[in-house]
């Protein structure tokens, strides 16, 4: 089966199309989003409205629950707190509770998906070191568990009690090993690469493929800067970061 994984879409209509347009090229029999529909961006209600009938599971992402209420925005810097209330401000009450609602972690196709973390997934935690990346894989049970969180797409792979980074494109997974992956953001990624990412999984081949997809990136900067959200919110698109 080939499964597509999408996170961190940050209300990016034009980032969240492109990688549609290639999920459909490239052909898949499934696919999740792992969070963060919105915040940041200027189209929240576009892209839960498209991604939603598309998806068989989503998990919370932190933007989600601060936009509905369900987290202080207390720990967002200024431009995230500013955006978040604008989500808040303009998602429709179904976009709301669907955000509202939305679990934590789900298990799919024996993956575990999760936004943050999958130890203590509420602390929304980051993964920076191999050794972050040991801890976080005693949180699950699955061979293979996927994240966004930090926009930042990578590979950790636990063999035995050793765990390697990789940032390759396209990584054929060992059968003994147990993988812990950044799937990168859609719609804000920070990896100085603007492109929009998205993990294609093949687990017949278990094999795991980041995928990067250009889009108009103007265009979704001009959304922001009308929208009157913070202009660096736009600008950061152009550069990735
Ligand atoms: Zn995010």
């Amino acid at each position: 089966m080939r499964l597509a994984i999408v996170s961190d879409i940050h209300g990016n209509i034009d980032a969240l199309e492109a990688v549609l347009a290639d999920i459909e090229s490239v052909g898949v029999d499934g696919m999740v989003c792992l969070g963060d529909f919105v915040g940041y961006g200027a189209a929240p209600n576009e892209c839960i409205a498209r991604l939603r009938p598309l998806i068989e599971h989503a998990v919370a992402g932190n933007h989600d629950w601060a936009a509905c209420g369900r987290i202080k925005l207390g720990y967002f810097n200024p431009d995230a707190a500013a955006a978040a209330r604008w989500t808040t401000a303009h998602l429709t009450e179904e976009h709301l509770t669907y955000l509202r609602e939305l679990p934590m972690s789900a298990s799919w196709h024996g993956i575990y998906l999760v936004h943050a973390t999958p130890f203590e997934p509420e602390e929304w935690h980051y993964v920076f070191s191999p050794a972050d990346a040991a801890y976080e894989m005693t949180g699950c049970t699955e061979q293979v568990c996927v994240i966004g969180h930090s926009h930042y797409p990578g590979t950790f792979e636990l063999a035995g009690t050793t765990v390697q980074y990789t940032r390759q494109e396209l990584v054929r997974g060992d059968k003994s090993s147990r993988y812990l992956i950044n799937v990168g953001s859609v719609g804000q990624p920070r990896d100085g690469d603007p492109r929009a990412a998205w993990l294609l999984v093949d687990d017949s081949r278990f094999a795991f493929e980041h995928r990067r997809v250009t889009y108009d990136i103007p265009a979704a900067m001009q959304r922001v800067r009308e929208a009157g959200l913070p202009p660096y919110l736009a600008d950061r698109l152009q550069w990735g970061e």
